[in-house]
């Protein structure tokens, strides 16, 4: 079992990593919808990985005897000005994230829950990961500008991103 405090706050991070799931879904339905098909594989890729995130969190709390409780998932954009905006969006949702995550193992130090600790870890590296490659690809966004054959290239090397399950 967990302190009931850190029980709460890994299923309201269960709930904000299938939040994220549910925003990068309607990125990818968004730009497979304005024919950015590479683009629109990203965000799926980037849905699927959220859920392996969700996933892992419940089955550590499953591990520990405690109670998986699933909350309503609040509404998400649906739209987008550009993909640059998208990106940009994703890096704020992402240290946003990053910010839970470190309250999150903040609060596992503060109850001196070395299990939860250690299983975090992977989790902020994790988060690392992901916002250092969303400012990858905010940078070559910004460098091709409306340059029409730059943005292609982009959209077919995002194209080629394949799904690999996150180690957590
Ligand atoms: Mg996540």
């Amino acid at each position: 079992m967990l302190e009931k405090k850190l029980e709460d706050a890994l299923n309201a991070q269960i709930n904000a990593e299938l939040w994220s799931a549910y925003l990068y879904l309607s990125m990818s339905l968004h730009f497979e919808h304005e024919g950015r098909n590479g683009i629109a594989n990203w965000f799926k890729i980037q849905f699927q990985e959220e859920q392996a995130h969700a996933l892992a969190l419940m089955d550590y709390l499953n591990a520990r005897d405690c109670k998986v409780v699933l909350k309503p998932i609040a509404e998400v954009p649906g739209s987008w000005d550009s993909p640059l905006a998208a990106f940009k969006a994703t890096l704020e949702h992402e240290k946003t994230v990053t910010a839970s995550i470190n309250a999150l193992y903040a609060m596992a130090e503060e109850v001196k829950d070395f299990a939860t600790r250690q299983k975090l870890n992977t989790f902020v590296a994790e988060q690392v990961e992901e916002e250092e490659t969303v400012r990858q690809i905010i940078d070559d966004l910004s460098l091709i500008g409306d340059d029409g054959t730059g943005l292609l290239q982009l959209d077919r090397e995002l194209g080629a991103r394949i799904y690999t399950a996150p180690q957590l």
